[in-house]
């Protein structure tokens, strides 16, 4: 399954942990909030990184159905 992550910038707290987990993946913008920096990548798994946001802010979704897996 391939996956996608998106952030809810209304949610996202600024506390870094995806940034952490997956560095290849999130960064901190400006703003001081996560951002996606590649939306498809291959041999990570997103899940790791999602699960790891203490406030649910990161979403998964399945790229060939548009389902949310996550959360
Ligand atoms: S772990 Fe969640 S709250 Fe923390 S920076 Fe990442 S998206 Fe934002």
């Amino acid at each position: 399954m391939s996956l996608r992550a998106e952030i809810a910038a209304d949610l996202c707290a600024g506390t870094s942990n995806c940034v952490e987990e997956l560095p290849e993946v999130f960064e901190i913008g400006p703003d001081g909030l996560a951002r996606v920096k590649i939306k498809n990548p291959t041999d990570v798994d997103l899940r790791r990184g999602a699960e790891v946001c203490p406030v649910q802010a990161i979403s998964l979704i399945d790229i060939s159905t548009g389902a949310r897996i996550y959360p």
